[in-house]
């Protein structure tokens, strides 16, 4: 490791990496998941570690996906789950084969986390925050001789392929360099700029010569053009159960009536087909099954009996036992002279278009698609433009579902150290 100061500011002391059993160095950049993980391999393949952070803490974004109590890996089959990954399924199966679902929850019980399976097969950690097992993870990192340099923000190589960080003290900003045998960049995705995860890296990368594949939201809401009287009445609802179909994916499942469009697990789930759909063809349309446990005959048939002086909205209730919100959204998107055709109403409920005009913005996005190429790295997630220089985690173009996967996919790399 040499540090180096630039000219301009003053001169920082040198980190001090501990003696290695294998005399060798890793610096990991980005503390979050991916970079934790990389860094208890390393040290456990007897690698000096050295870890640089931009904020001032780690995991910032493992902690925010504990409030929702981090669903942190999968119970299903293995086929199954190694499914989830889509089109870097090839890539990630290898390392999630050696570290998957049960390796996973082995992982946690040695922090002290136990684990518990939910009603869906998402894994929790009992205590369903994220702060114990990453207290109890520091710690591990710690005793294996770990150094974390917080609020140490890198932004590229100079002419001698040194890292650069900048770091603040107060109002002085100090530059300095470091290098290592190994280096690991995991600095995460482009959503949640404010917990750390900017996705500036990306320029670094490609005015390097590395492809990266533009960011896209993933596990995102979309917008829908409401009106007024719909946002006033369902706002934070729930529509539930009911079944959302884009070209060949159904799921079922509910998702919330938002003040901008639709958000929520089953909207997650069909995000990317639908934002796909929206990026090739500039529009979008869900179609949604509002009585997903009736067939089309019995919905005909119920809502062909006679509604005496009941109105639309009571013939619905009493009917088919919809609430509130479906009925205000059958409402919003039917035209008059199909809510008075029983045969028309029914098809329009068992298949009901809802137009989106678009993704929610990038940084709202759980988690995002697009990020280093995959023809720019080899096996094991090393660049091959920089050998020695490994990228894991979010920073990788792939995506996959909420239900654990993601973090099962960060933490999976460098499976063989
Ligand atoms: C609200 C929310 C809930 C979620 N819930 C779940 C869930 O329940 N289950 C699940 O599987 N996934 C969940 N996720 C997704 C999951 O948290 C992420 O996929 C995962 O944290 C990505 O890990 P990572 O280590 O690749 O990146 P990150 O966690 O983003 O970590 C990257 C780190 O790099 C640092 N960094 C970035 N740039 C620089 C730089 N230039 N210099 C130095 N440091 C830098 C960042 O500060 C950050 O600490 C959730 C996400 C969100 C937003």
């Amino acid at each position: 490791m040499s540090i180096k100061t630039n000219l301009t500011t003053p001169t920082t002391p040198a980190p001090v990496i501990p003696p290695a059993p294998n005399g060798k160095t890793a610096m990991i950049i980005g503390a979050g998941p991916a970079g934790l993980m990389a860094a208890e391999r390393l040290a456990g393949s007897g690698y000096a570690v050295t870890l640089y952070e931009g904020m001032a803490s780690a995991g910032r974004k493992f902690l925010m996906a504990g409030k929702s109590g981090l669903n942190i890996t999968h119970n299903e089959d293995l086929e199954t789950f190694l499914s989830r990954y889509g089109a870097a399924r090839d890539r990630l199966e290898p390392h999630l084969r050696k570290f998957g679902p049960a390796e996973i929850r082995d992982w946690c019980t040695g922090l002290g986390i136990e684990t518990f399976v939910g009603s869906s097969g998402r894994v929790f950690p009992t205590v369903m925050k994220a702060s114990p097992l990453l207290r109890a993870w520091l710690r591990r990192l710690d005793g294996l001789g770990c150094k974390i340099h917080y609020r140490h923000y890198w932004t590229g190589w100079d002419e001698n392929g040194d890292a650069i960080f900048k770091t603040k003290d107060g109002d002085t900003t100090t530059t300095i360099t470091a290098k290592a045998d190994v280096t690991v960049l995991a600095l995460g995705g482009g959503s949640w700029k404010r917990l750390g995860s900017d996705g500036k890296w990306m320029e670094i990368l490609t005015n390097t010569g590395i492809k990266c594949n533009p960011f896209k939201p993933s596990n995102c809401g979309f917008d829908v053009n409401w009106t007024d009287h719909l946002i006033e009445k369902c706002a934070g609802s729930p529509v539930k159960p009911v079944t959302l179909t884009t070209g060949s994916q159904t799921v079922r499942g509910e998702f919330v009536i938002s003040k901008t469009g639709i958000e929520g697990s089953a909207v997650y789930a069909i995000s990317a087909n639908l934002r796909d759909q929206w990026l090739e063809t500039g529009t979008a349309t869900v179609m949604l099954d509002l009585a997903p446990d009736r067939d089309l005959t019995d919905v005909t048939a119920r809502l062909a009996k006679p509604r005496g002086k009941n109105s639309m909205g009571n013939h619905l209730r009493k009917a088919l036992g919809l609430d509130p919100t479906k009925i205000a959204l059958i409402f919003e998107v039917t035209p008059r002279n199909i809510l008075n055709d029983p045969a028309k109403l029914a098809m329009t409920i068992k298949d009901l278009p809802l137009k989106i005009t678009k993704p929610r913005p990038l940084d709202e996005a759980i988690s995002t698609a697009g990020g280093v190429a995959w023809e720019e790295l080899d096996d094991t997630f090393q660049l091959k433009k920089r050998p020695g220089t490994y990228c894991l985690g979010e920073m990788l173009d792939w995506e996959a579902p909420t239900g654990g996967y993601l973090l099962s996919g960060c933490i999976a790399g460098l499976s063989d150290k």
